[in-house]
C-alpha cells in the first residue's frame, strides 16, 4: 500500500487584480508521504503560502482563484470538497500553526478554554477528558507546570511559548498532517531552534506529516527529509535534504544556500545575498523569470521556460543547464 498521504497535482492559484493576472502557484505538484516533513522554501512572492493556502481552501475568492489540479488526500480530492467537509478537515485532519500565534490565539480567552473548546470540537470527548488531553499536549510541547498554566492567558506567554501552546493546539487532535506556515520567523535565533527541535520530535514521535514553509533555508536544513525550492509560483528544484544541501543543481538554490550564515565563515566576511528582486509574477512571459538574476543565464533562458529534467525518484530540476542530461 502506498503511504504518500498527500498528492498535489499541477495546482495553479491565480489572482484577478487591476493590474492583469497575478499567477501566484502556477502547476506545483508534490507528494507528501506519512510522517514525513516536507521544507517549501523560497523568497517572499514566490508562492509557498499561497501553494498551502489553496490546500485548506482558504484562498479569498474573489481575486484568488484555484485554475486547476487536484490535492488528493486518504482519496479524496480537497478542491472537491463542500465547505462542510474541509472544515472538518481542518483542524482535525490537517493542523495548522503560522507565524503570530496572536492572530490565531483569542487574547480575551484562556488557554484551557480554547485548547478544550477545539479538542471537544474535533475529538468529541467529555470536557474533562478534552482537558486532560490538553494538559498532555502542553507538557509535550515542553511547558513548565502545564496544571497551572492552562488557566493562563495568551499575553502571559512569551512568544516562544505561545508558539509552542499552537503546536500543543494543532497536535492536540492527533492530524495526520501538520501546516507550519514560517513558524519561527517571529522569534529569536535561540527560541527558533529549539520550536524547530518540538515540530521535528513530535513528528518522529506521533508520525505527522510536517509541511514546512520558510523563506529561510537555514530552517530546513538537517530537519526536512524532502526539500522543494519554489521560485516565481513553481517548483524549480526538489529533492531529499541530502541532495539539495550536498548536490544543489538550480543557480537560485545555490544562491539560497551560500546566503545562510555557517559558523565556519569568518565573522568579518559580508553575506553572500543573490542580487536583484523576485520578479513580478503579473503577466510574466515565458522565460526562466530567475535569469535577470542569474549569472549562467543563455540566450534561450530569455526566450523559453526550462523544461523539467528528472535525476533519479523524486529529484528534479526546472533549469536549461540540465537540458541535456535528461
Ligand atoms: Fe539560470 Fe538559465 Fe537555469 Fe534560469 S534556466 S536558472 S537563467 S541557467
Amino acid at each position: 500500500m502506498s503511504d504518500v498521504i498527500l498528492r498535489v497535482d499541477d495546482l495553479k492559484t491565480y489572482f484577478n487584480t487591476d493590474d492583469g493576472i497575478v499567477k501566484a502557484v502556477d502547476g506545483v505538484s508534490f507528494e507528501l508521504k506519512k510522517g514525513e516533513m516536507l521544507g517549501i522554501v523560497g523568497e517572499s512572492g514566490s508562492g509557498k503560502s499561497v501553494t498551502n493556502l489553496s490546500l485548506m481552501k482558504l484562498i479569498p475568492s474573489p481575486p484568488g482563484k484555484i485554475m486547476n489540479g487536484t490535492a488528493m488526500f486518504d482519496g479524496e480530492n480537497i478542491f472537491d470538497m463542500s465547505d462542510e467537509e474541509i472544515r472538518k478537515l481542518r483542524g482535525n485532519r490537517i493542523g495548522m500553526i503560522f507565524q503570530d500565534p496572536m492572530t490565531s490565539l483569542n487574547p480575551f480567552l484562556r488557554i484551557s478554554t480554547q485548547m478544550i473548546e477545539t479538542i471537544v470540537l474535533h475529538q468529541k470527548l467529555e470536557k474533562d477528558a478534552a482537558r486532560n488531553r490538553a494538559v498532555e499536549m502542553l507538557e509535550m510541547v515542553g511547558i513548565p507546570n502545564p496544571e497551572k498554566r492552562i488557566n493562563d492567558y495568551p499575553h502571559q506567554f512569551s512568544g516562544g511559548m505561545r508558539q509552542r501552546v499552537m503546536i500543543a493546539m494543532a497536535l492536540s487532535c492527533d492530524p495526520e498532517i501538520l501546516i507550519a506556515d514560517e513558524p519561527t520567523s517571529a522569534l529569536d535565533v535561540t527560541i527558533q531552534a529549539q520550536i524547530i527541535e518540538v515540530i521535528q520530535e513530535l513528528s518522529r514521535k506521533l508520525n505527522t506529516a510536517v509541511i514546512m514553509i520558510t523563506h529561510d533555508l537555514g530552517v530546513v536544513a538537517g530537519i526536512c527529509d524532502t526539500v522543494c525550492v519554489m521560485y516565481a509560483g513553481r517548483i524549480v528544484e526538489k529533492g531529499t535534504n541530502d541532495e539539495i544541501f550536498k548536490d544543489p543543481k538550480h543557480p537560485y538554490t545555490q544562491g539560497l544556500i551560500k546566503s545562510v550564515p555557517r559558523l565556519d565563515q569568518p565573522s568579518k566576511e559580508r553575506l553572500f545575498s543573490i542580487d536583484g528582486q523576485p520578479p513580478n509574477v503579473i503577466d510574466l512571459p515565458e522565460c526562466c523569470p530567475f535569469h535577470p538574476r542569474c549569472d549562467k543565464a543563455m540566450a534561450k533562458c530569455k526566450n523559453t521556460y526550462p523544461p523539467l529534467t528528472t535525476f533519479g525518484e523524486g529529484r528534479e530540476v526546472r533549469c536549461w543547464l540540465y537540458e541535456e542530461d535528461k
